[in-house]
């Protein structure tokens, strides 16, 4: 993996139907539509100013990437390679609906050079998936789960879904139970959060009540516990792998790396500017120029990246390097954070590292407060 490599993300905004608890930028579409939109996101990359760099990870994340026609999955990926220069080793990820990706497509996949796939199963309770809205069952997962691996993919994720109405580690536990027979390389266990005027949200009293906050916290513990003994660790407060198997590309997010979001809404941070496209499908498709498809940007001045690399460094269990910092701001961490450093290590929150600093257990715990100290 080369260091400055630029990491790629593709916006695919379909997915088949709308599940009760997303708020994320995503709606259905006929054939016709995806096949204008990839039009268009190929245009995007062909315009794209980073021309002939260096590629080390590409992340096709949606929506539901596997509801595009294969074609224009590999006529994308193939525009990729050809515009930027994709290193042999590079990880390429695409996130799957399990309903919507058969053997067919994913072989088409690994040919095309997809090494790493992300399932969305969310929970391996019929009644759980009901309550979320999902459009598949877990047997849609099993069946997707060894289409892969008979495909060819040896890096596979599991997106799961924790804090649900009525959840208690005991019912969490069965999913962890299931999932973990599969022995994917790669887990990722988010909390439910009820954004507002989601479906799920509107109508939240007609479920289970949501596990309080004890309860959850029980039901994240829990879960570290139940996935460390199978041999996963945990890298990142909600992300576990097996060893060499961490995400590449999210890592990037996390470690101030340069990244070049496609499509809607995608975000990219280039060379210290931030910047995202348009959310409005209409403006994106037909757009003169890719330059004025771009909003919010931002180029964050060096104390805003400083706070950055640390609320964002700090996700990782093994945390921020102090040689890191002084290497990309040329200053002491000490002399600009060392007041709060000093308050959460008197708090326990931060602890000392070999070589720099991370969060405890209970800094994990109270993160979103810890992280916010540093913005
Ligand atoms: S599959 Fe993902 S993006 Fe699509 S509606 Fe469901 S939660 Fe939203």
């Amino acid at each position: 993996m080369t260091d400055n490599s630029l990491g790629i993300y593709i916006h695919i905004p379909f997915c088949e139907r709308k599940c009760r608890y997303c708020d994320f930028l995503s709606f259905s579409a006929d054939d016709r539509e995806k096949e204008k939109y990839a039009d268009a996101l190929i245009r995007e990359t062909d315009e794209c100013e980073c021309e002939g760099q260096s590629v080390d990870t590409v992340f096709f994340g949606g929506g539901t990437p596997t509801v595009l026609p294969t074609e224009l999955t590999l006529k994308i990926m193939e525009k990729i390679r050809e515009k930027f220069k994709v290193t042999p080793d590079a990880e390429i990820t695409t996130e799957c609906n399990p309903k919507t990706a058969d053997k067919e497509k994913l072989t088409a996949y690994k040919k095309a050079g997809f090494n790493r796939i992300s399932i969305g199963l969310q929970s391996a309770r019929e009644d759980e998936l009901k309550v979320l809205g999902r459009i598949h069952d877990f047997k849609d997962f099993t069946e997707c789960f060894s289409a892969a691996r008979e495909a060819g993919f040896e890096n596979i994720n599991i997106d799961l879904m924790m804090g649900l109405p009525g959840q208690d580690f005991k019912i969490f536990s069965e999913t962890l139970d299931k999932v973990t027979k599969f022995d994917p390389e790669h887990i990722s266990v988010y909390s439910l959060i009820l954004e507002e005027g989601t479906p799920l949200e509107k109508n939240i009293e007609n479920f289970d009540p949501l596990p309080n906050e004890d309860e959850e916290r029980k039901i994240y513990h829990g879960t570290v516990k139940a996935l460390e003994d199978k041999g996963f660790h945990r890298y990142e407060i909600s992300n576990f792998a097996k060893k060499g198997y961490e995400c590449r590309h999210n890592l990037k997010y996390w470690e101030l790396k340069d990244y070049r979001g496609f499509g809607i809404g995608a975000a990219s941070f280039l060379k210290g500017k931030r910047f995202s496209n348009t959310k409005d499908i209409g403006k994106y498709m037909s757009a003169e120029d890719v330059k004025k498809l771009r909003e919010d940007i931002h180029t964050p001045d060096q104390r805003e990246l400083m706070g950055e690399f640390m609320f964002l460094g700090l996700r990782k269990t093994d945390g921020i390097r102090v040689s890191d910092f002084r290497k990309l701001f040329r200053a002491d961490i000490e002399d600009v954070f060392g007041e709060v450093i000093n308050k959460q290590m008197r708090e326990k929150t931060l602890k000392k590292t070999p070589d720099g600093f991370a969060l405890t257990d209970r800094g994990i715990d109270v993160s979103n407060f810890v992280l916010a100290d540093y913005v």
